[in-house]
C-alpha cells in the first residue's frame, strides 16, 4: 500500500486512525488539514484532488461538541462518520439524531450502529431544544434512526420534538428528515401534524440499487412517504436527497430525479457515496464535479426550486441556505403572480 493511498484515512482523531492502520504515523507530516474519512476505500484506489476536506476548526466546535455531550444527544454527524463534521459544527451547527443511536435497520451505506435499540426516551425532546437555544439556531434539522420496533416508528417523539423546539426559540425553522416509517400513514401524519417547515426523506439510490443498498426499504415507500408530505400541505417543503458513486448510471440518477419531481420534492441535494468502513459498500465510482453540475442543471430544468449539488453534498448540509433559496424562490415566485 503506498502512502499516497493512506492520505484520506484521517477521520476522527489520529488516535483512532492509528489504532486501525499502525502506518499512518510514518505519513502523518503529509496529511494534516487534508484527508478524512474514507476508511478503506483507499486500499482499492487513489482519491481524486476534489474528495479534500479540512479538518480545521475553531471555538464553535467546541460549543457543539460540549452541547451535545452535556444533552445527551446524538447527531448524525458523528454516527454517519460525516466528512463535513468540522466544516458543521465549526459554523455552530449539527443534525441532531432522536430516537436513540441504534437503528433497526442495516443499509449498506450508512455506519450507524444497528440492532435492538433501547427505550425510546421521553425527554429526548426537551433537550433537544434545549440545545436548539443554547446553539442560537435559526433553522434546525432533527432526523433519527428506524425504529421499526415501535408501532408508530417513534413519530409521537418525532412530533413532540418539533413542537419542543418551535415553543423554546420562536422562529426558528424545522427540518425533519424521517424514516419511511413502513408505510404507515398514521405514523406519518403525527410527524406532519406538528407542522414542519421542510419535510425530508432521502431516496438514497437509484430504483434498481435499492434492494442492494437499503435492503429493508424500498423506492415506492419512500416515494410515497414525499408524495403523501406534499399532499399533506401545499406551502410544506418537501425534499429528498441521492448519493451517487454506488453503481448506478448518469441515465437511472435522472429517471430518479424526474421521480422525485413527479411525487412532489421541490429541494433536492446530490452527493458522493463515500464509504465509512471497510465493511459498507465500497465506492464505485468518483462522480466528477462536472457530473454533479450536470444534475443540478438538470434538475433544476425539470422544476426543483432549490438544488444543492457536489462531492461533499449531504442532506443537511447547509439545510439552512438551502432552505433560504427555496423561500426566496417562492417569494420571486408570488412577485411573478401577483404582477
Ligand atoms: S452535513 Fe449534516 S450530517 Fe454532515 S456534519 Fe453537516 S450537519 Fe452534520
Amino acid at each position: 500500500m503506498d502512502k499516497f493511498r493512506l492520505v484520506p484515512f484521517l477521520y476522527k482523531s489520529l488516535s483512532e486512525t492509528k489504532a486501525y492502520l499502525p502506518e499512518l504515523n510514518s505519513i502523518q507530516g503529509m496529511t494534516s488539514g487534508a484527508g478524512w474519512g474514507m476508511g478503506p476505500f483507499m486500499e482499492q484506489k487513489r482519491l481524486p484532488p476534489w474528495i479534500r476536506k479540512s479538518l480545521q476548526t475553531n471555538q464553535n466546535f467546541n460549543k457543539v461538541h460540549g452541547l451535545v455531550g452535556n444533552l445527551r444527544l446524538h447527531t448524525v454527524c458523528e454516527e454517519a462518520k460525516c466528512p463535513n463534521r468540522h466544516e458543521c459544527w465549526s459554523s455552530g451547527t449539527a443534525t441532531v439524531m432522536i430516537l436513540g443511536d441504534t437503528c433497526t435497520r442495516s443499509c449498506r451505506f450508512c455506519s450507524v450502529k444497528s440492532g435492538r435499540p433501547p427505550e425510546l426516551d421521553k425527554l429526548e425532546p426537551k433537550r433537544v431544544a434545549t440545545a436548539a437555544k443554547e446553539m442560537n439556531l435559526k433553522h434546525i434539522v432533527i432526523t433519527s434512526v428506524n425504529r421499526d420496533d415501535q408501532l408508530n416508528g417513534g413519530a409521537d417523539i418525532f412530533g413532540d420534538t418539533i413542537r419542543a423546539v418551535k415553543e423554546m426559540v420562536p422562529g426558528i425553522t424545522v427540518e425533519v428528515l424521517t424514516p419511511d416509517f413502513e408505510g404507515r400513514e398514521e405514523s406519518l401524519n403525527l410527524v406532519l401534524e406538528a407542522a414542519p417547515h421542510v419535510f425530508s426523506h432521502n431516496i438514497e439510490t437509484v430504483r434498481h440499487l435499492q434492494a442492494q443498498i437499503r435492503p429493508q426499504a424500498n423506492y415506492g415507500r419512500s416515494m410515497w412517504a414525499l408524495r403523501k408530505a406534499r399532499e399533506w400541505e401545499p406551502t410544506l417543503e418537501v425534499k429528498s436527497g441521492i448519493m451517487v458513486g454506488l453503481g448506478e448510471t448518469e441515465e437511472q440518477v435522472i429517471e430518479t430525479l424526474q421521480d422525485l419531481r413527479e411525487n412532489g420534492c421541490s429541494m433536492l441535494t446530490i452527493g458522493q457515496y463515500l464509504r465509512p468502513t471497510k465493511n459498507h459498500e465500497p465506492v464505485h465510482r468518483f462522480v466528477h464535479p462536472d457530473e454533479f453540475a450536470r444534475y443540478e442543471e438538470k434538475a433544476r430544468g425539470m422544476g426543483f426550486q432549490a438544488v444543492a449539488s457536489g462531492p461533499f453534498v449531504r442532506s443537511s448540509y447547509k439545510a439552512e441556505t438551502l432552505y433560504a433559496e427555496m423561500l426566496d424562490w417562492r417569494r420571486g415566485n408570488a412577485t411573478h403572480v401577483a404582477g
